[in-house]
């Protein structure tokens, strides 16, 4: 069943009354062609796309899947043709440099439209989502000759891109990669070796394929500081720019996989092919931390389409299937049951899922628009404030956004009851969709050691501190306001706790480093928890002024929706307290022969 629908409304209550968006985009560059009317026309034409032509081949896509012959990768019916009005209609482009034949409107525009591709069919909006990654890692870090060479076709979306690190040996320790890159006397290089699970890898959706690999000079430093950079086309550009000669990859195979099966994961095999390099030698992880970071991003929203998605189809199923009274007595007089949504339980689901996915719109798009900041405000405090905030939630959206996004779409199916386990519904197709995105881009456990050992912990807590004192400014500013009392003290209380947990930690790792690994993963989450207690917090403030408009029920919704949060998600960060200060030990007593 393909029934999703844009929540054009949610979208706007985060870009415009919780986010200023509006006096953002003024302050951004074209920010006077991003005007609340031109943007609200956008949504409305993404609107219509992604419901009418990707939600409904969501589902082809899971049960065709791709198929490789011979190399040659075929994706599922109605792709191709869905990419084609994808570019026709000029999608690709929207938010990318004018001089490069793009839009130039700004950056976290592309991510709201991404949320609805991704809702609607995230396999296929894989496809234009790595290319997005390609684009930007070629903007940053690309010469002027390889952006007019490629940066132009990938924003016009006539090729497409990849990213290609992982290795069959390596794929979070990617200081263990062996792909070669030989300098070929033309000042090109030869790229041998192969790379393993690459999205997009191949496919029949665009004319050229730009995959980003990464790879071993002769003679390179020994781990991650001898890695550096290519650009490496399936085809080679001719002199007039058009696809020229075929370059020596190809793929391999096709994994077979658990789910998003519209989207090739694929074995790619580089068999000398003439690759040029990106940014300076052995300083390729760097720039690809380009990528990685817009894919981190691009990840954390997956959580939340899966949880909207989920969330849409559960609470359409929740007020129609009729089963058993409700305790307080009969709520459908007329029918021999009442519909499900009656039972506190569904309703504990429902709301659960709710929550997750509206508070992972916030967080989001706070983050896209700090990534607007880091890149054009007019000060560089103002970068660098942002370039913090990035530091600290990006790895904290990625995770705790899919652990969420992933309960969420499991929720789903328990709404359906034994009718979730069943394919024609697609809660779970969702599931199996969802499963990935904890593993790639960083796994849970990887993001984890980030954000506690890199991000706060070597910072001495600076880069944690600067959003604790945005929440305290919020909370002081907000204590006499009795309206939204129920959210700002418990949030002042967490606020404070988060740093004295923090500390505890770090004195315990200063006895024993294992102490950080055993810790990471119950910190991000009590992060996660706290970070979106703020953003409903803010939602709730914004909603009570506006509680006799003419759209009460949906202010209603929001702050009801907040107490849920707060009384029945919140409380989980307790738990991960005392899981947190149990100590290393208890993971590390056991001797492997006790295994
Ligand atoms: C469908 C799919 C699509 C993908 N797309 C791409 C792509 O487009 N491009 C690309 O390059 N890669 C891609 N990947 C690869 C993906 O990014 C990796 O699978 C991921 O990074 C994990 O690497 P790994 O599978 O080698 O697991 P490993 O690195 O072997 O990890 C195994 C387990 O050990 C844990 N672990 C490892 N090291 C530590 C540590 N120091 N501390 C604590 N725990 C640790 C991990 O968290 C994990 O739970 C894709 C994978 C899949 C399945």
């Amino acid at each position: 069943m393909s029934d999703y629908k844009a929540p054009i409304r949610d979208i706007k209550f985060v870009m415009y009354e919780l986010m200023g968006f509006e006096e953002h985009y003024q302050t951004m560059p074209n920010g006077e062609d991003a005007s609340q009317d031109v943007v609200e026309a956008i949504l409305e034409e993404s609107a219509k796309f992604c419901e009418n032509v990707l939600a409904p081949l969501n589902s082809v896509g899971d049960e065709q899947g791709c198929t490789w012959n011979d190399g040659v990768v075929t994706t599922p019916d109605g792709f191709k043709a869905a990419y084609e009005q994808f570019v026709e209609a000029g999608w690709p482009s929207m938010t990318h440099h004018t001089e490069y034949g793009g839009q130039g409107l700004p950056e976290s525009l592309g991510t709201v439209l991404s949320e609805m591709t991704g809702t609607s069919n995230w396999a296929w909006c894989m496809y234009p989502g790595l290319s997005h990654g390609a684009m930007k890692t070629l903007e940053l870090h690309g010469t002027e000759e390889q952006k007019s060479t490629y940066l132009t076709k990938l924003v016009e979306g006539a090729w497409t891109g990849t990213m290609c690190l992982t290795e069959a040996h390596c794929g979070t320790d990617l200081g263990m990669l062996r792909t070669k890159a030989e300098p070929n006397e033309d000042g090109s290089y030869a790229i041998s070796g192969t790379k393993i699970f690459i999205s997009a890898g191949e496919h029949d959706l665009a004319e050229n394929i730009v995959h980003i690999v990464l790879a071993r000079l002769p003679g390179a430093p020994e781990g991650t500081k001898g890695i550096s950079l290519f650009i490496v086309p399936k085809f080679l550009p001719s002199d007039d720019g058009s696809v020229g000669e075929r370059n020596q990859v190809a793929c391999g195979s096709l994994e077979e996989k658990m789910g998003i099966h519209g989207n090739a994961t694929c074995v790619m095999n580089f068999d000398g092919a003439k690759g040029y390099l990106i940014g300076p030698p052995n300083k390729g992880l760097n720039c690809m931390f380009t990528f990685m970071n817009t894919a981190r991003l691009g990840t954390a929203l997956q959580g939340l389409a899966h949880a909207e998605l989920g969330y849409q189809k559960s609470l359409a199923y929740a007020k129609d299937r009729i089963q058993m009274r409700a305790l307080s007595g009969v709520k459908n007089p007329d029918g021999p049951a009442d519909p499900i949504i009656c039972h506190p339980d569904v309703r504990r689901m429902l709301l659960t899922q709710k929550a997750f996915a509206e508070g992972g719109r916030m967080l989001i798009y706070f983050l896209a628009k700090q990534v607007d900041i880091e890149s054009h405000a007019q000060n560089e405090a103002d970068k660098a404030a942002a370039s913090d905030m990035l530091a600290l939630l990006t790895p904290i959206a990625k995770a705790f956004l899919t652990e969420t996004g992933f309960e969420s779409a499991n929720l789903a199916v328990q709404c359906f009851g034994g009718h979730g386990y069943i394919r024609e519904w697609g809660a779970e197709q969702n599931v199996r969709d969802a499963r990935i995105s904890m593993l790639y881009e960083g796994t849970t456990g990887i993001q984890a050691l980030d954000l506690l050992g890199r991000k706060v912990l070597m910072s001495q807590g600076e880069v944690l501190r600067k959003f604790t004192k945005v929440i305290h400014k919020f909370c002081e500013a907000n204590k006499d306001n009795a309206a939204i009392s129920e959210f700002v003290e418990p949030l002042a209380q967490l606020n404070k706790e988060w740093g004295d947990v923090t500390m505890h930690i770090g004195l315990a790792a200063m006895e024993n480093p294992e102490e950080v690994g055993a810790a990471s993963v119950d910190y991000l989450m009590y992060s996660g928890y706290i970070t979106l207690a703020y953003f409903w917090a803010q939602a709730a403030l914004v909603a009570s002024a506006n509680l006799e408009s003419s759209e009460k029920d949906y202010y209603a919704s929001k702050i009801k929706t907040a107490r849920f949060y707060y009384q029945r998600l919140l409380p989980r960060t307790q738990s991960l307290v005392t899981t947190m200060k149990s100590g290393a030990a208890n993971l590390l007593d056991l001797t492997l022969e006790e295994f």
